[in-house]
């Protein structure tokens, strides 16, 4: 994969997961950012222990697919001419602070943008929008299933949201992009097992620290 230069995230990007809590399905996308220094790479068979903020505030898991840009976006032609890898994530959220902060009307980066939250796959070659489109992803926690998706489920499928990523805030070469969550997001303890699997193949694994 390429240097990480801006991480774009869609808030809300399958029903399932608007309803559960409590949000209305969106007309247009809704994005937030996170800083590249909060992501953590993980590694093919290893799995490392995560610190996170555990003690500030109820933190929940979202599983994601993740792509990458391999050079700046190309509306209008095939997906695989802008994007250059794919994989799975975490977009780890302080559930408490973020409703805080947004019945505020406050900007979401303490609740999303902090050290650790973004957690990253090995990523391997993408290779079109309909073979991106029809995957299916879920995360594991502790040996339990917790999240099942299916890209076939999101409102705004990739291309949609490259669209409106490039219109409206500019695209470049090395950008992620969290395509969103589906239902299923809970809390995390001290000691859980993650893993992330994409097409059932186990991608990523990591234990959960407390700082
Ligand atoms: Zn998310």
């Amino acid at each position: 994969m390429e240097k990480i230069s801006n991480i774009f995230c869609v808030a809300r990007n399958y029903s399932a997961h608007a309803n559960e809590l409590n949000n209305e399905v969106p007309l247009a996308p809704i994005f937030f950012m996170k800083p590249a220094g909060a992501v953590v790479k993980l590694a093919n068979g290893l799995t490392p222990a995560i610190t996170l903020p555990l003690e500030q505030s109820s933190v929940h898991y979202e599983i994601e697919m993740v792509v990458q840009l391999k050079t700046s976006y190309q509306a209008k032609l095939p997906l695989e001419e802008s994007i250059g890898w794919m994989g799975a994530g975490i977009d780890f959220t302080l559930r408490d602070i973020q409703a805080d902060l947004q019945k505020k009307g406050l900007p979401w980066l303490a609740a999303k943008g902090f050290k650790h939250s973004a957690v990253l796959t090995p990523m391997i070659p993408f290779v079109d929008e309909e073979n991106f489109q029809n995957l299916n992803f879920s995360l594991k926690k502790n040996q339990q299933l917790v999240q099942t998706g299916n890209n076939q489920q999101m409102i705004f499928p990739l291309r949609k949201l490259l669209d409106y990523c490039s219109e409206h805030f500019g695209l470049e070469k090395g950008d992620l992009i969290f395509a969103g969550t589906p239902a299923g997001v809970g809390p995390v303890y001290k000691g859980d097992l993650l893993e992330l699997f994409v097409k059932d193949k186990r991608f990523g694994a990591f234990t959960v620290q407390s700082d």
